[in-house]
């Protein structure tokens, strides 16, 4: 089956979680599906649901936490780059129909790797590989690549009313 290449993106609720139900539904259809977390550090509860699939769904980190507030270091920009190289052996092998890089767009943003180098894993996907890409601020070069690309638009946010992210719904 051909692969494609989605992108969710824009400022409001649900890219990653979008990302992990298209997860949830491939692995009902027996594919296998490798996830990457870019800039991410902290466990998720999505995590622990998805233990439960382990035999075809595979999750790894590759950042320390959620650094929306401050420069990135050598430590987070290393995490990145490791996760980069991890990934793209994972692409090339074909051992998975499905990787989501969750937060590529984020990782991309504060220039732990280049807009080009996330353009060159969508070259080195294999045919029947579908590629999700997650996180705001997607690179035009990257949007221009995609199949799909879906803009969560915010019209309301209870974050702005102070209401920080809830176990269970955003973590
Ligand atoms: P979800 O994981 O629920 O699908 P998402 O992936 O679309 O959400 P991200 O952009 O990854 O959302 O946001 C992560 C966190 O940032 C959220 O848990 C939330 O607490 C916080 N957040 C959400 N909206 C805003 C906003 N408009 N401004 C600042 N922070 C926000
Ligand atoms: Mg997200």
């Amino acid at each position: 089956m051909k692969g494609y290449v989605q992108v969710y993106t824009g400022n409001g609720k649900g890219k990653t979680t979008a990302a992990f139900g298209q997860a949830l539904r491939a692995a009902g259809a027996g594919l296998r599906v490798f996830i990457a977390q870019f800039v991410k550090g902290m466990e998720y509860s999505e995590h622990k649901a998805m233990e439960r699939f382990s035999d075809l769904i595979t999750i790894k980190q590759y950042g320390r936490d959620c650094f929306i507030n401050r420069e990135p270091t050598e430590k987070d920009i290393r995490a990145a780059k490791q996760g980069y190289d991890d990934v793209a052996e994972i692409i090339r092998s074909g051992d998975y129909q499905m990787v989501i890089l969750d937060e590529a767009n984020i990782a991309v943003y504060y220039n732990l790797f280049s807009a080009r180098d996330l353009v060159a894993l969508i070259d080195m996907k294999p045919e029947d590989l579908e590629l999700v890409i997650t996180g705001r601020y997607a690179d035009p070069i990257v949007l221009e690549r995609a199949d799909l690309v879906t803009e969560m638009l915010e019209v309301r946010h209870y974050y702005h009313q102070g209401v920080e992210a809830r176990k269970g719904i955003e973590k």
